[in-house]
């Protein structure tokens, strides 16, 4: 099956993803992720983006959509995918339509204003990759899953997020009536538990 992952910065996207990857067994693949992994290793790719994404704005389209469509031609991706941060815009959508249109697309609803505090206010821990929130763990530095260390995550500075929201609204949301017009899409209320959004989800994806 393949399937979109849709939700503004902070709605729980990657999470969702984790859990999904796993129960469904089809690869998560996150343009977050692989952009960030090459800011990291300092690759060609990473040097030329990492500016962009720490403003919290969206790299060019063309060479994401590359990126998207030579990771979905390997081979753990023959039985689906599981995209979460990709399209990002109409322009990517079409394309996507072009070489692997995705049967589903799930969008976690949630207000918008609410993000910036899900976001400004988020830990990441650098072991085990979960994420949590300064509301439930306090300022403590080590991950409470595997003791791991908690970073910030460079793009959740107020200004950046207030982009990435804005990028979010302008650009992204219109996905929304782009995919219902198709047929494909499914709405989540994101604004629940962990569990309960996943229940949701598993329900959707059956
Ligand atoms: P978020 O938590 O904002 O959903 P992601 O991890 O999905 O973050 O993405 C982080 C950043 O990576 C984005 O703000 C953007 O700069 C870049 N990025 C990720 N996916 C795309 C994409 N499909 N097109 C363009 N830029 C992207
Ligand atoms: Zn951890």
């Amino acid at each position: 099956m393949k399937v979109i992952l849709l939700g503004a910065p902070g709605s729980g996207k990657g999470t969702q993803a984790a859990l999904i990857s796993k129960g469904l067994n089809i690869p998560h693949i996150s343009t977050g992720d692989i952009f960030r992994d090459n800011i990291k290793r300092g690759t060609e790719l990473g040097l030329k983006i990492k500016a962009i994404i720490d403003a919290g704005d969206l790299c060019p389209d063309d060479l994401t959509i590359e990126i998207v469509k030579n990771r979905l031609s390997e081979p753990d991706c023959k039985n689906g995918y599981l995209l979460d941060g990709f399209p990002r815009n109409t322009y990517q959508a079409v394309a996507l339509d072009g070489f692997a249109a995705p049967d589903r697309v799930i969008e976690l609803a949630i207000p918008l204003e609410k993000l910036e505090h899900r976001l400004t206010g988020r830990r990441g821990c650098l072991k085990c990759k979960s994420s949590f929130h300064i509301d439930f763990i306090g300022d403590r530095k080590d991950c409470p899953h595997c003791g791991g260390e908690l970073y910030v995550r460079e793009d959740d500075n107020p200004t950046s997020v207030k982009e990435r929201l804005n990028v979010y609204r302008e650009q992204t949301a219109p996905l929304i009536e782009y995919y219902d017009s198709q047929g494909k899409l499914f709405v989540i209320d994101a604004d629940r538990p962990i569990e309960r959004v996943f229940d949701g989800i598993r329900k959707v994806l059956k």
